[in-house]
């Protein structure tokens, strides 16, 4: 198919400072979790993003300097020359398939606590240091020599990012993470010299930077700033009366702008509390303020709208962070007319959580990121299947689709059994919950794949039985039948089951979804799960009218959801919905009409009233079909079956991130060659230094 003329604009080329980049689709710099640890897994990412038609792909924020480090982050450093080859290997590998490559210098200052360095952090003004741990150490305030040296040090930074083959050499000002922003705004900087007081002051150090940024490397390289438009809390920091002063202040410096909006974790909400392009409004008006490019961000997954963004004058490029992780192959599906192919961004912030555990990124939809070197994954391509023979999939719940649409682009013949009359499994359930809905994109994407598969069969309202599976029509058989919701209160707290007197009215979050949640004015939510399911069943209730206890050991509602940057806001939700919280409490007991509850502290005891207590802790493998092949292992051969495998919650319940990746894990691995005990990963060693 060919490109639909609606889009040409998306394609047009754009000179950015003195270079030009192919087309509209930029990558703005994100984090990964692969950092200085994976350099060469990082490098295949960005890489696989370049050849899925990105014009520009960036890293993720640089260190500049080793007086500001932000351990136990590992996002990517460029201390000194012994960090340029592996900078240059992503430039490179970018550079591959005819991208630009751009670099995000940062000096985190006040964010960064110095735990691997040690030295004392630095700021425009002495803090507290602001990380998201709340560490016990503060900052210094910048005298004038200080700033001299942080001016030396990001020219350096600049001309090594050259000297590594970038073609694009970020100023990062933005998202209160690091020495720009906090010297731009009031709430961080109360200095009374010239970098401090009014606006000009304030932008000062950023005017110098860019101005000896350009002169050091701007001869090749563009150089843009990234700039929070406002942080969202009036006079108090930034506002976006002053951004468009700053506009006008720093005049054309800037080879381009990419306007954030306040905190990270403002303008990578997720999907249950920000739509697409929520961001769009605070653009207004920015982009008549200068002649440069403009980029913007917004979790864009749709060609149209990008494409009436840059029409309507709003932005000239489409930033895009999620969307590219979730489908690195966007910009060529526009490219060929294949729309319909986009793997879109469910908002969910899986990725985010790479970061925040310091551990490769992973993707809800896309299973391969992360993976395109460590594995050899490839988003779009899968090698052709290795045998004839059949594949039996039962279960199609996000394990059981991926593999299905895996595997069917294998070539293998695949049979998908699905007890009910729905594709998606949980994604198809839990998309129905208050803020959930773009989740079924994960079943929308790959259904849109099976309808392309001659190859692959699905039968729906096929609950299939052992009995059924030894009649013998399939060799391989691979399970995929999920998990349901524990009714006894086994999760993370308790390992036996709770106490539960006869006649009360326990329930689930499968209950809800069922439409078999029991009667009751007053419900108790236990949370013992600690994600987002159970503050996601308290909202679904206050909007029936119920009222809600939400109970948790934790410190926190949804303690996890720190790792997708959420829990501030479902805490926020909760209360102003009027659910009442109750933290560092532990649910003992439940009786007819109320609940035991101890302080995790004291042990302290107190009665709670509760016509149903709703158990959101842990949830069971469905797996009793897989028990009962393997017990019947001996009747395997008469039936011809040579494997049987079971895979995502049917195994072990997770995410869904999870079951995505199992289900691919699946599909690659099926008739590859074994490999015995060996690391099933390529993974990087530190050089060991010599002994001196
Ligand atoms: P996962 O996240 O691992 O994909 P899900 O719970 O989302 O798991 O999906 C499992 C799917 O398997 C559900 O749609 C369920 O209806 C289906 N299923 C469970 N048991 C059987 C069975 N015996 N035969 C066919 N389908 C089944
Ligand atoms: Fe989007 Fe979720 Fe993938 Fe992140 S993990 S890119 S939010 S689908």
């Amino acid at each position: 198919m060919a490109r639909d003329p609606r889009y040409d604009v998306l394609f047009e080329p754009l000179e950015i400072g003195p270079v030009v980049t192919r087309n509209r689709f930029y990558q703005v710099p994100h984090c990964n979790g692969l950092g200085y640890r994976d350099p060469t897994a990082n490098a295949w990412l960005r890489k696989t993003k370049a050849e899925g038609g990105w014009g520009v792909v960036c890293t993720e924020q640089v260190e500049i300097h080793h007086t500001s480090d932000i351990n136990p982050f590992i996002e990517l450093r460029l201390w000194d020359d012994s960090d340029i080859p592996m900078l240059a290997r992503i430039a490179d590998k970018i550079h591959e398939h005819e991208a630009l490559a751009g670099i995000e210098l940062a000096y985190n200052g006040l964010n960064g606590p110095n735990f691997y360095g040690r030295e004392v952090p630095m700021a425009p003004t002495a803090f507290p240091i602001a990380s998201f741990t709340y560490d016990p150490v503060s900052a210094r305030t910048m005298d004038l020599e200080d700033i001299r040296n942080l001016r030396r040090w990001h020219k350096a930074a600049a001309l090594r990012g050259k000297q590594a083959g970038y073609d694009i050499v970020y100023l990062y000002a933005g998202h209160a993470l690091g020495f720009f922003h906090h010297f731009l705004s009031r709430r961080y900087n109360f200095r009374s010299d010239c970098y401090g007081g009014t606006l000009e002051n304030r932008a000062r150090i950023l005017k110098e930077i860019l101005i000896e940024t350009k002169e050091a490397v701007g001869d090749t390289c563009a150089v843009p700033c990234r700039l929070s438009i406002s942080e969202l809390m009036g006079s108090a920091g930034l506002e976006k009366a002053e951004t468009e002063d700053l506009v006008g202040l720093l005049a054309e410096l800037p080879d381009l702008w990419d306007f954030c909006l306040a905190g990270w974790e403002n303008d990578s909400q997720t999907s249950r509390f920000a739509e697409e392009g929520f961001q769009e409004e605070h653009l207004d008006g920015l982009k008549q303020l200068t002649t440069r490019p403009v980029v913007g961000v917004g979790r864009y997954t749709s060609p149209d709208r990008m494409a009436s963004l840059v029409r309507s004058g709003k932005l000239d490029l489409i930033g895009c962070a999620r969307p590219s992780i979730a489908d690195p192959f966007l910009p060529a599906k526009v490219e060929r007319g294949d729309v319909d192919d986009i793997r879109e961004c469910i908002g969910c912030n899986i990725c985010v959580s790479g970061d925040f555990t310091m551990s490769p990124i992973r993707c809800t939809q896309n299973p391969t990121m992360g993976e395109e070197w460590r594995k050899g994954w490839h988003p779009e391509y899968i090698r052709k299947r290795e045998s004839d023979k059949p594949v039996l999939l039962v279960g199609a719940g996000p394990a059981g689709l991926e593999a299905a649409q895996a595997l069917g682009k294998r070539r293998y013949e695949v049979t998908l059994a699905e007890a009910t009359r729905e594709l998606g499994g949980r994604v198809s359930r839990e998309c129905k919950l208050p803020g959930l809905e773009a989740w079924s994109r994960v079943r929308d994407y790959r259904v849109q794949q099976l309808h392309k598969l001659p190859n692959v069969e699905v039968y729906l309202e096929s609950e299939l039985d052992a009995n059924f599976l030894l009649e013998g029509e399939f060799p391989r058989i691979a399970i995929a039948t999920g998990s349901r919701w524990r009714r006894d209160g086994v999760g993370h707290q308790w390992t036996t089951p709770i106490a539960m007197a006869p006649g009360t009215r326990i329930a689930t979050p499968d209950d809800l979804m069922d439409g078999n949640f029991p009667d009751g004015k007053s419900v108790l939510v236990w949370d013992d799960d600690h994600y987002y399911m159970a503050g996601v069943l308290a909202e679904a209730l206050r909007r029936r009218g119920c009222s809600v206890n939400y109970v948790t050991p934790a410190t926190e509602v949804s303690s996890w959801t720190k790792n997708t940057m959420e829990q501030f806001e479902i805490h926020k939700r909760l209360l102003t919905m009027g659910v009442k919280i109750h933290l560092s409490k532990n649910l003992m007991s439940v009786d007819e009409d109320h609940a035991v509850l101890s302080c995790m502290f004291t042990g302290a005891e107190a009665r709670l009233a509760t016509d149903v207590t709703a158990l959101v802790t842990s949830r069971s493998p469905v797996n009793e079909l897989y028990d009962e092949l393997r017990a019947r292992s001996e009747e395997w051969a008469d039936a011809g079956i040579e494997s049987v495998a079971v895979f995502g919650d049917a195994e072990a319940p997770a995410t869904i991130a999870h079951a995505v990746y199992a289900g691919r894990r699946y599909a690659e691995e099926l008739d590859a060659p074994p490999i015995g005990d060996a690391v099933p990963f390529k993974r990087e060693l530190a050089e060991l230094a010599p002994l001196v």
